[in-house]
């Protein structure tokens, strides 16, 4: 499907994911595409023990409120060696990822990573920041964590001097339509963790 170029914050997200980290206005607002949500429920087994990871792909803008990124896609590294604490990119798993890109979604640019916590909570270990620190280094890039036992997610940046939490992770779509595996997801999770979005 092809992508066309959004950059414009949206207005009414569908719902918030987190919320938390800085609020001053330098912090980042990230977006996330149902696509991209879909794109990660899709291959992230709840059963898996495993962690699980890839790229995300998007752009980002600026705007009165301050900067945001809008994550479109989120590719899959298929060869990424999972362990049960820390993800490890093979440079097999590197390659992939990069061939995907340039054949999914040439036109939006890699805005950071992602990868799964199975069981352990929403946080960057030693291992993550490693990576997060020589693979994603502009300062749009994010590293986004999500925990499938409880449905729970973070997105951290670098904002020149350090790793933080960003203010909020917003779930948006332009158009309304089905996604079997969010609403199955939704299903299951403790409601709690969704935060609606205020629309005042
Ligand atoms: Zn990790």
């Amino acid at each position: 499907m092809p992508t066309s170029p959004l950059n414009r914050r949206p207005a009414s997200p569908l719902f918030a994911l987190a919320e938390k980290g800085s609020t001053t206005s330098e912090s980042l607002d990230v977006y996330l595409h149902l696509d991209a949500l879909e794109d990660i429920l899709d291959v992230v087994n709840p059963r898996d023990r495993d962690e699980a990871g890839g790229l995300l792909a998007g752009e980002s803008d600026q705007d009165d409120t301050g900067p945001y990124l809008l994550v479109r896609r989120a590719l899959p590294a298929r060869r990424a060696r999972g362990k049960r604490i820390s993800l490890t990119f093979t440079p097999e798993a590197w390659e992939d990822l990069w061939t995907a890109h340039d054949r999914e979604c040439p036109d939006l640019a890699v805005v950071g990573w992602y990868h799964t916590h199975p069981g352990l909570g929403v946080f960057l270990s030693e291992q993550d920041q490693f990576i997060h620190r020589h693979f994603f280094t502009a300062g749009h890039q994010i590293a986004l964590v999500y925990d499938p036992d409880e449905f729970r997610w973070g997105v951290f940046y670098w904002d020149g001097e350090g790793l933080r939490a960003a203010r909020g992770l917003y779930v948006y779509s332009e158009t309304a339509r089905s996604y079997p595996a969010l609403e199955q997801a939704l299903r299951e999770v403790t409601p709690e963790w969704i935060i609606l979005h205020d629309q005042d």
